[in-house]
This record gives C-alpha cells, structure tokens and sequence, in this order.
C-alpha cells in the first residue's frame, strides 16, 4: 500500500511527527494490507516496518505491501522498541483512542523513545475512498440490498423481532459477508420509538411499524441501511411519521455534494422534521461516513464542520421517534462525487405495507 504509506509520511511530516505506531486493526489494515488479528507498523519518514509474530509471516507476505515485514523474537512492544532505537527518532505517535493502558506501558518499557498520544491521522487519511475502497463498499451495500428484498418474503405479524433478525443475518452470511457489521436492529411497535432497538424476543403484530437497520461486513468493508416498513394498515400518527421521515430522507439526500459541511447536511434533513413540529423527537445526527468501520468520518451532525469531498461515502438517516406512539428511520448510503452525489442503496422508501 505504498500510497497510503507516502500519504500517512506526509501527513506525520504535517504535524511534525518523526513516526506513528499504528495498531488500531482497522488502521493496519489500511495502510498495510494486513487482514490477521496481529500486528504493528512502524511508519517514520524513512521506513515503514510490519510487526507481526510467526503464525502470521507467511499471511503477512502474501499481503502486506510496501513494508518491511519483521517478526517478532518474544513481544511486539519488545520488537517495535529495538525498531524505534534503530530508527534514530526522538518521538512517535501512539492512537490514544485504540490502545489500552497496558499496551501503552508495555510500548513505552520498550524503549526510551518518547510515545506520544494522537488521534486521528489515519482515520483522517480514510475519510476519502479509493476506487478499490468504492467497489468494495457497493458490493456491501448491494448485500444489503439483497437481504432487504428476502426479509420482505420473511417478515410477518406474529414472528418474533429475534426470529427476523436471526434469519436476515443468516442470509446475508449465506451470500458471503463475513457477518453483519453491527447488532442488528429489529424494532417494532413501541419498541421502534427506540432509536437502537437491537432485535429482542418481541413479537411483531399487525398495525405496527417495523424499523430494520442492518448491514454487512464484505472484504473488510461495511454497508449500513435502514428501511421502516408497516405490518397491515397503520394509524395517521404512524403515517404521518412515516411521510415526514421519508420527505426529510430525500431531502438530505438531494442536497449532499462537495463542499457542504457536516452541519450544512444535518440541516437538510432537520429543518424539514422541525417543521413537521417532530424536532424533539430526532435525537440523533443525519450520517455518519462508512467504510473499514461502520462509524467513521465525516459526521453528518451539528457539531461537524467538516467539508464533504468527493470520494467520501455517508449514510443519511434521519428519524423520528415518539414514545409510546412508535418510530421510523430510514437511511442510505451515499458516495459524494464531483458533481453531487450517487445513492448506493436501491431498497424502496416508499412505505411497504406487508
Ligand atoms: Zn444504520
Ligand atoms: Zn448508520
């Protein structure tokens, strides 16, 4: 992955970071090409090593690219300290938000190196997919897709949310994906004016609204997406509910495009359901972006001043959630490009009634 690594060495040189010890899995992942579940890199303005030990040599040839591959003699912490010496650096980044205490302590015993607590340098080099990165995600959401038309054929009043989310996760497995990338989220009735409804032993009964939000990890990459769907005839309230959801949804998908911030997109949809006199009870951001994590960069929120960029993908999920009455979301996952936007998913919105 040697354009990562340059883009990772330049951005070390930005913050004037002699070298950065990546050991977030996803992080490896990125730049490396490393799939295993053991490792480090070590990445300074001169070199880039991969730490591993020796179950994962051979693995570790086969995909990591643009590294020197180093195993290890008793610890990785052992190993990267001799390697830091080696390097003549004063200082290295550690990512504070993927390391435990233990770890820390163990890195820092290792050498006399200065350990220095970041965050975000990777995860910033991730925001924007390459076009490796863009089939790969599509082909998790085309998953997504698929599971969404045989949940359709499967959900029915009387079955149990558990029984529903049992049977989409076991589809999607079927079709290749690694597992679901997140708790699956079953919510029906009452329980869809919970915003993360994982599936529970509830079962589903006519007149309700039913909110499936579900995805699968495919290659490494992850599809998110939410469609709300109406067991037999529902109340005005729920329509109603339902209408402004999906007006909102449009809207926040329509005005996506380069140059807009996070807070901007969080607008698009939360003007339209403060409207509808429904703002209290929307209490989450717009989008999130997707990618080797479900919840990666740039926020689509109120707090976000983030720019959208082509190359970035987000979903775009507004809700609305009235206790005792019931919720619905729905939510896509969208590239931004040059010109605006292209929508991933091609599930229905209009509502479907089972
Ligand atoms: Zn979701
Ligand atoms: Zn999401």
């Amino acid at each position: 992955m040697k354009h990562r690594i340059e883009a990772l060495q330049t951005a070390l040189k930005e913050r004037d970071l002699p070298g950065l010890l990546v050991t977030k899995a996803e992080n490896i992942r990125y730049i490396s090409g490393f799939t295993g579940s053991s490792g480090a890199c070590l990445v300074t303005a001169e070199q880039a090593y991969f730490v591993t030990d020796f179950r994962y040599t051979e693995q570790a040839a086969d995909q990591v690219k643009g590294m020197e591959i180093v195993q290890i003699e008793r610890s990785i912490p052992e190993t990267m300290g001799e390697l830091m010496v080696g390097a003549r650096v004063r200082a290295v980044g550690v990512e504070k938000d993927a390391m435990t205490l233990s770890s820390f302590e163990a890195f820092d015993q290792a050498s006399s190196v200065e350990l220095v607590p970041t965050t975000g340098i990777v995860e910033n080099l991730r925001l924007i997919k390459d076009s490796s990165e863009i089939k790969m995600i599509k082909e998790a959401v085309e998953l997504a897709d698929a599971t969404f038309h045989h949940i359709l054929t499967y959900i029915q009043a009387g079955r149990t949310e558990l029984e529903v989310s049992n049977e989409l996760e076991f589809f999607m497995r079927k079709q290749g994906a690694t597992s679901s990338s997140f708790d699956t989220i079953v919510a029906s009735g009452y329980r869809s004016a919970l915003p993360h409804g994982v599936a529970s032993s509830k079962v589903i009964q006519t007149g309700e609204l039913v909110t499936l939000d579900f995805g699968a990890l495919l290659n490494g990459y992850v599809s998110d997406i939410t469609r709300t769907v109406a067991i037999g005839p529902i109340s005005p309230e729920l329509q109603k509910i339902y209408d402004t959801v999906l007006k909102a949804q449009l809207a926040g998908v329509d005005g996506l495009r380069p140059g807009i911030t996070g807070i901007e997109a969080d607008a698009l949809t939360r003007d339209i359901i403060k409207d509808a006199g429904y703002g209290e009870y929307f209490g989450h951001s717009t989008g999130h972006g997707i990618g080797l994590e479900v919840h990666e960069g740039p926020g689509l929120s109120f707090r976000s001043e983030t720019k959208l960029e082509p190359g970035m993908i987000v979903t775009v999920e507004p809700g609305i959630y009235v206790p005792q009455v019931g919720g619905c979301r729905i939510e896509d996952d969208v590239l931004i490009t040059a010109s605006g936007r292209e929508i991933l998913s091609s599930s229905p919105k209009e509502l479907i009634t089972l």
